[in-house]
């Protein structure tokens, strides 16, 4: 399946069983914004709660935050998002369509490493054992002319990026003979620069001094935080504010379903650190982050680091996790060093001292921040797409869709389904609920056959079905179904807590971290 269908089977699947829905549906939708059904909100709050309490929980050094969306607009000045929160655009002018002239250059520098990546396995099938693919990358002509023009094209981009040398951009753009996707032409605009906030007014003066933005990003919350946790809740660095919430970026292409949104969800840690012992620092969050991901259980080879070419002028290192998403690696999560810039331009902006008293060393600092930053729905994405599996069903021969979400995460842990809608079973069913909902989000469902049932527990994710039939009225037993393996087995009411505590608490992922 091409990832174009892979995404449009997943929206619809999203869509049919009440995981997202496109805001504003009734009035056609808004581009690049979505709603969170009931399925959908409750494997959201899983995603949080894990990462929270990773974060939090986990760490005595670390404490929470919830900090406005609003704020004051100087804010955006001093962390440098007014002046350079952009993303270079550029237009074709025969489908009328918008780039990011970026990205476009990132995709053709992409498609030369897949061309790359053909040639070899290629020649690897050809010639088998004795492939030599290091001598084959230096001696191939196609591979040595498709090498040197990613290199050529990557230091022409990097320093165009780095003198915000728009022109540049355009002439790599036209040199690659880069063509629009919709209209195929050539036939660019100029590029220019778009800022990504989102401005609006408060208050009833509508005057320029009035307006403010809505945050692109939550960090921005926790800096000017900074003093007041750390001198309220008696820090001493290194620690960290860890923050979950929404940011807006008015993104130019948003495509790709919630991978890029307008509207979305970030959950960011800023950790405070004595200068000079950042990069330890950086290397301890590259690690534990990447732990984090791989501990859901969703395949070691679907994640890799990106290490940045190209620094933000405030970072010293900085390093992507990217997933393998339908349509290819992509960036999930960032870990950046951002030396102590933010705090600086803070101090300088608002004229007030921001620094930290060592008492160890009785000395004075601006701490150094080592940031993870990572967006809630595109983890979200990365779940949903990860877990969606179709499969025929040895035996019978017949198809299921199943979402194989890691059970600690999944939106129901339990569906309690009595056999039939008579002669006490739905009481029964209705006991075991009242007796496990405290500790796992339960299910009741009588309607439609159990095979049905089945099926739409598989298409939301439930790791565990019971079924209550007329022996479980003598004997208190039920039918225990594993989503994963559809294996059953008949076991006491009283073992339900214990057969399913181990795997959907969250406390299984959490003690492996
Ligand atoms: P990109 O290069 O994809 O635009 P970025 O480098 O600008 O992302 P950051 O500013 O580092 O992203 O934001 C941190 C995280 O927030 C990203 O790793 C991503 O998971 C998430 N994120 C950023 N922009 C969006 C968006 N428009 N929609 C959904 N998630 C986003």
């Amino acid at each position: 399946m091409g990832q174009e269908d892979i995404l449009k089977k997943l929206i619809a699947h999203c869509k049919e069983y009440g995981f997202i829905f496109p805001s504003s549906e009734l009035y056609d939708g808004l581009s690049a914004v979505y709603d969170y059904g009931q399925h959908g909100a409750e494997l959201k709050n899983n995603i949080k709660k894990y990462w929270w309490e990773a974060m939090t929980l986990m760490h005595e050094n670390i404490v929470g935050l919830d900090s406005a969306i609003f704020m004051h607009p100087k804010i955006w000045e001093a962390s440098g998002h007014v002046g350079a929160f952009n993303d270079p655009l550029i237009d074709n002018k025969d489908s009328k369509k918008r780039y990011r002239a970026d990205v476009l250059i990132e995709e053709y520098l992409q498609k030369l490493e897949d061309k790359i990546k053909k040639e070899i396995e290629k020649a690897r099938k050809k010639i088998g054992d004795a492939f030599d693919e290091k001598q084959f990358r230096e001696t191939n002509q196609r591979v040595l002319s498709n090498q040197s023009k990613i290199s050529d094209t990557k230091k022409r981009f990097v320093s165009a990026l780095e003198n915000d040398n728009l022109t540049e951009i355009k002439n790599i753009i036209e040199d690659a003979a880069i063509a629009c996707p919709v209209s195929g032409s050539k036939n660019w605009t100029d590029v220019r620069q778009f800022n990504l906030m989102f401005e609006t007014k408060l208050g009833s003066v509508s005057d320029d001094a009035s307006k403010i933005y809505l945050r692109p990003e939550t960090a921005q919350g926790i800096f000017v935080n900074f003093l007041n946790v750390q001198k309220t809740g008696r820090m001493k660095i290194p620690f960290g504010i860890a923050q979950i919430g929404k940011a807006f970026r008015n993104e130019i292409v948003a495509r790709q379903f919630i991978f890029r949104m307008r509207e979305f969800e970030q959950m960011e840690m800023q950790f405070f650190v004595k200068p000079g012992t950042e990069m330890e620092w950086y290397n301890h969050w590259k690690e534990f982050r990447l732990k984090w991901h791989k501990t859901m259980g969703m395949g070691e080879d679907n994640y890799r680091f990106h290490d940045h070419d190209k620094l933000a002028h405030y970072a010293n290192a900085a390093a992507d996790i990217e997933f393998k998403f339908p349509m290819g690696f992509k960036e999930l999560e960032g870990i950046h060093s951002r030396t102590d810039f933010d705090l600086s331009r803070h101090q300088e902006f608002s004229g007030k001292k921001i620094q930290y008293f060592d008492p160890e060393t009785n000395e004075s600092y601006v701490p150094y921040v080592v940031e993870t930053s990572i967006g809630l729905d595109r983890m979200f994405l990365a779940i949903i797409s990860n877990s969606y599996t179709e499969e025929t069903v040895t035996g019978t021969g017949e198809e299921r869709t199943v979402m194989k979400i890691p059970s600690a995460l999944a939106p129901v842990k339990l569906a309690v389904l009595p056999l039939t809608k008579k002669n006490d079973l739905p009481e029964k069913a209705r006991a075991i609920i009242d007796q496990l909902k405290f500790d796992f989000a339960c299910h009741y469902e009588e309607k439609d056959s159990i095979g049905k049932r089945y099926r739409r527990m598989d298409a939301i994710g439930t790791p565990y079905c019971v079924t209550v039939d007329h022996q479980s009225l003598e004997d208190n037993t039920v039918t225990i179904r594993y989503r994963d393996t559809m294996e059953q087995e008949r076991v006491s009411i009283d073992q339900l807590p214990a057969i399913m505590g181990e795997k959907v608490n969250m406390k299984t992922l959490l003690q492996q971290l």
